[in-house]
């Protein structure tokens, strides 16, 4: 199947990208790296009258460190991600999270910004970027904010983006050597969007665990921090934690997975990701 027939534009600037999106809010739509979009256009799931490709805008493909944060640009490519020893240095929890994004050859022209912007409630990143706090930049017609993961992610194929808006970046703060990270995803093959899957970000201190934060995807219509599992398992009672999964998700059923199949698979990867933990302090 071919698409429908759209017009194409490749702006050079962002101020250019923002002031056709302005023009043309309601047909146009933004193109990255076009991983999902272009299969989307060909399927005629979408059929947007104009393709505002920001591929062009190099100044935002970056990897930046700060004294306890890490900046990366919203057209930053997966490949980049997963290549970048600044990112397995500081954050690997992303490394370990990017090599289950889809395959080689998506990861080499899908980016970032795309992701977080496609908002798939059985992504791996968007449930990082919510383990992580991080805060998602944005730059549209009114200006530029900066939102938090979690008020970002809003349903399926639904966030805090307004019409006219361009996701620039985002900005993971608090990391240090303290920071202690594990990620565990089951898929029927590798490279498939998740059944279940789980972010985990916390702190260690000696033999403890602080500051848990578990977010799951593939459980619900954007992922989900599982707050009451956090407590336990930073009370070190991990029995606790898998029991309190019942009260953090109520799981969708589909066709891949029942919602009590789900939950089960939820406590599993909870402790996989969970040893993950104590092999990286060990
Ligand atoms: C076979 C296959 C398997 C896949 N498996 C996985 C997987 O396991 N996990 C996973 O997470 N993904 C998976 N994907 C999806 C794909 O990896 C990502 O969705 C893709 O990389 C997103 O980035 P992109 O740059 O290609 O986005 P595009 O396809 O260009 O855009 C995606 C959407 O985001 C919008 N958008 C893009 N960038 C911006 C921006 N900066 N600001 C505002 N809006 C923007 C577009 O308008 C569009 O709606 C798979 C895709 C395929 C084809």
């Amino acid at each position: 199947m071919k698409s429908a027939a759209f017009d194409y534009v490749r702006p050079g600037t962002l101020e250019q990208a923002l002031q056709i999106l302005s023009e043309r809010a309601e047909g146009a739509r933004v193109l990255a790296g076009g991983q999902s979009l272009a299969p989307a256009l060909n399927l005629r799931l979408a059929a947007p009258e104009l393709l505002v490709d920001i591929g062009g805008l190099a100044q935002f493909r970056y990897i930046e460190e700060g004294a306890d944060a890490l900046r990366i640009g919203a057209l930053t490519r997966h490949v980049d991600v997963e290549r970048s020893e600044i990112v397995a240095r500081r954050c690997p929890l992303l490394s370990r999270a990017i090599a289950h994004v889809a395959h080689p050859a998506i990861r080499n022209r899908g980016t970032l910004g795309g992701s977080l912007a496609l908002a798939d409630p059985a992504a791996e990143l968007p449930a990082c970027m919510l383990a992580l706090d991080a805060v998602i930049h944005v730059a549209g017609p009114g200006g530029e904010r900066r939102i938090a993961a979690r008020d970002f992610f809003q349903g399926v194929f639904e966030t805090a983006l307004r019409p006219g808006e361009v996701l620039t970046g985002v900005e993971i703060g608090g990391l240090g050597p303290d920071r202690t990270y594990g990620f565990a995803e089951l898929s029927r093959r590798r490279g498939d969007f998740a059944i279940v899957g789980l972010a985990l970000a916390a702190r260690r201190s000696s033999t403890a665990l602080s500051d848990v934060r578990l977010a799951f995807f593939g459980v619900a219509d954007r992922p989900v921090l599982a707050r009451a599992a956090a407590s336990a398992l930073g009370a070190g009672d991990m029995s606790a934690a898998r029991a309190a999964l019942a009260t953090d998700l109520k799981p969708v059923s589909d066709a891949q997975a029942s919602s009590a199949m789900r939950l089960h698979l939820a406590g599993v990867l909870l402790e996989r990701a969970f040893n993950e933990t104590l092999e990286a302090s060990a």
